[in-house]
């Protein structure tokens, strides 16, 4: 398994509110919301508290209770201080085990799967402009510069409950997958993310070129990715 991850404060923010993290075949990326630095917060204790994850034995159980787990610390957190209201985060996750691959998401950061020369989204949004493209409102250009393009329906930290769904797929050797936050999704076009993905063979240098083009695109958002090759 081959692997690379990078986060870019991006040219705008002040601040990185995004997180990433990896261990034994556990990916996570995060897109923290909130004040006062709360956003970097949220996306730190998801990163923390999923990597944590006791995956030895039913793995999707193990994934929804590592999210629960997650959303629990971050509204104990956000309770504990006035600072921290509010404060939530997205999270995008993959686990590898042997020939089989999870995934599962909340928010609107995005988990990517090539295959040959196909290119797939396995994520879907939990994003309100994801909504209004899914019932023809709008389209998928117009989602991407839609004024509330930031409003979540689904995020860590939000509600008590939380419902995820768990995706299983079958993987072959050469297989890459795509973690990121929208700083990348909702700037560089997928298109050019697959022809990145195609034509490159070193994982570093995707991450080190999907970042820069996010950020020759005037780099609005902060832009985490990680690149995983089977
Ligand atoms: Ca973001």
């Amino acid at each position: 398994m081959r692997v690379a991850g990078r986060t870019d404060q991006g040219k705008v923010r002040e601040l990185n509110e995004d997180a990433f993290g990896y261990r034994d075949g556990l990916f996570v990326v995060a897109d923290g919301m909130g004040g006062h630095q709360a956003g970097e917060v949220a996306s730190a204790i998801a990163v923390e508290t999923i990597l944590q994850a006791d995956l030895s034995g039913d793995i999707k159980k193990a994934l929804q209770t590592a999210l629960e787990t997650a959303n629990k610390a971050i509204l104990n957190q956000a309770n504990r201080s006035e600072d921290f209201n509010g404060m939530g985060t997205t999270a995008a996750v993959l686990y590898l085990e042997k020939e089989r691959a999870f995934i599962t998401h909340v928010g609107d950061s995005r988990v990517y799967y090539l295959s040959g020369s196909v290119l797939k989204q396995l994520t879907s949004d939990h994003s309100l402009v994801n909504e209004l493209v899914k019932t023809g409102e709008i389209t998928v250009e117009e989602a991407r510069t839609h004024p509330q393009r930031n409003i979540l329906t689904r995020a860590l930290g939000s509600h008590e409950t939380l419902d995820a769904e768990i995706l299983e797929i079958e993987v072959a050797p050469g297989d890459k997958f795509l973690l990121c936050s929208d700083g990348l999704s909702g700037t560089v076009p997928e298109t050019v993310i697959k022809e990145y993905l195609i034509r490159e063979d070193d994982p570093e240098v995707i991450v080190d070129q999907l970042i820069n083009y996010a950020n020759e695109l005037g780099g609005a958002d902060n832009i985490t990715v990680i690149l995983v090759e089977v």
